[in-house]
């Protein structure tokens, strides 16, 4: 069986894992700061805050964003809900803008037109996503947003390792804060380091990271912190807001160090087998993603799109390779459809989900499989 994406366990994995439950701490202990130190540093910006799961991460980004009942924060219909909902947990509205047909990531087009056919100030932020992989132009939208006085928050789960360049030249990783407010992630088995359930939030502003850190553990505020504005004594701790327990336990943390140090590795994997099926793929009717040369896809998914996407999934399956469909343009939710969007309102999502489908890539694909994929999905489409 071939699925579209799939973790990778080594025994020094496991290893990290043992060496953990056998220490004093489960949770709340030495691997977490470890493990976000590893991370900021991976990633290349200051701060990183771990979480239980990417979901998570964005709930309290929103949260640090002060995202409200009045709030209306812009996101794409292509990705998965969790981008949009996190709006909704604070209360606020989720207004969607349809993506580019060419990179499948919001089009900062129909977000000017969004903004400029609104007062200023009726927005409050923008939730890009790095979808499939593809970093969204930071640069960009950075200017868009500085002209609006928009936040943002990129939602990177896809797109560890991913980064762009800008206009004069330099490198941006995702989620290195040089950009965006917030960037956040998760470490699901099916992204690029996977810790089972996992997340992380990064940022380059200190005020943000202390608030994520108190949102992350109940609101409260910890003993050695110049925050407590009281003080009884050792055991004392104070809630000053209301934060969750989102906390990622050091269990997880140390598989997460310890997936951490494969993920250039795991990187160029991935992207060696994107390669390898866009040159099976050129000049035939499958329609795949070309980045340009100043983009770094980090290739958390490699989507085709064919005219007979059901039949070609059908098809697979009868030969045991699980492609899957990513995604489900989210204003379609019944959810979202009952807060009042409807088909028809995002053409260039809605054409993309008919035509869609993520094909097998992760690390341990073998060159044989690959072959194997190619093979069938072009006898297919013959
Ligand atoms: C996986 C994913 C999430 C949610 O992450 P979880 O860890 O599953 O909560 C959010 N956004 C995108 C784009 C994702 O792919």
């Amino acid at each position: 069986m071939i699925p579209y994406g799939k973790q990778n366990i080594t025994d020094e994995d496991i290893a990290a894992v043992i060496e953990t439950l056998k220490s004093p701490f489960l949770t709340s202990g030495p691997k977490v700061a470890e493990f976000e130190l590893a991370f900021a540093k991976y990633i290349g910006c200051k701060y990183a805050v771990a979480v239980a799961n990417g979901t998570a991460a964005l709930h309290i980004s929103c949260m640090a964003m002060e995202v409200n009942p009045s709030s209306k924060v812009i996101t794409s219909p292509i990705t998965f809900s969790a981008s949009a909902n996190c709006v909704r947990y604070c209360g606020g509205e989720v207004v969607f803008a349809d993506i580019n047909p060419e990179t499948v990531i919001l089009d900062i087009e129909k977000v000017r037109n969004l903004l400029n056919q609104h007062p200023k100030g009726t927005f409050d932020g923008i939730i890009p996503v790095d979808f499939a992989g593809y970093p969204v132009d930071l640069e960009a939208f950075r200017k868009l947003a500085d002209e609006y006085g928009l936040w943002i928050l990129e939602d990177s789960c896809h797109a560890p390792g991913g980064s762009f360049n800008d206009n004069s030249g330099k490198n941006h990783r995702c989620g290195d804060g040089s950009l965006a407010d917030l960037a956040i992630f998760s470490f699901h088995p099916v992204k690029h380091i996977a810790t089972g359930e996992g997340g992380m939030v990064t940022t380059n502003d200190e005020e943000l990271y202390k608030k994520l850190k108190q949102y992350r553990s109940h609101g409260m505020v910890y003993q050695g912190d110049p925050a407590l504005i009281e003080n009884h004594g050792g055991w004392y701790m104070e809630l000053q807001e209301l934060g969750y327990n989102y906390r990622l336990p050091d269990v997880l943390c140390n598989l997460g160090i310890s997936q951490l140090k494969r993920a250039e590795d795991g990187l160029a994997k991935r992207q060696a087998i994107a390669k390898r099926y866009d040159e099976a793929f050129a000049g035939t009717n499958i329609k795949t993603i070309n980045p340009p040369a100043n983009v770094g896809h980090a290739y958390h998914l490699y989507v085709i799109q064919i005219e007979d996407r059901k039949g070609l999934y059908d098809y697979l399956r009868t030969k045991q390779i699980f492609a899957q469909v990513h995604y489900i343009p989210v204003h379609l939710m019944p959810y979202y459809k009952g807060l009042g969007s409807k088909k028809g309102d995002f053409p260039n999502a809605e054409k993309y989900y008919d035509h869609c489908l993520s094909i097998p890539i992760y690390p341990m694909l073998t060159a044989e499989e690959q072959e194997f994929v190619i093979a069938e999905i072009l006898g297919f489409v013959k």
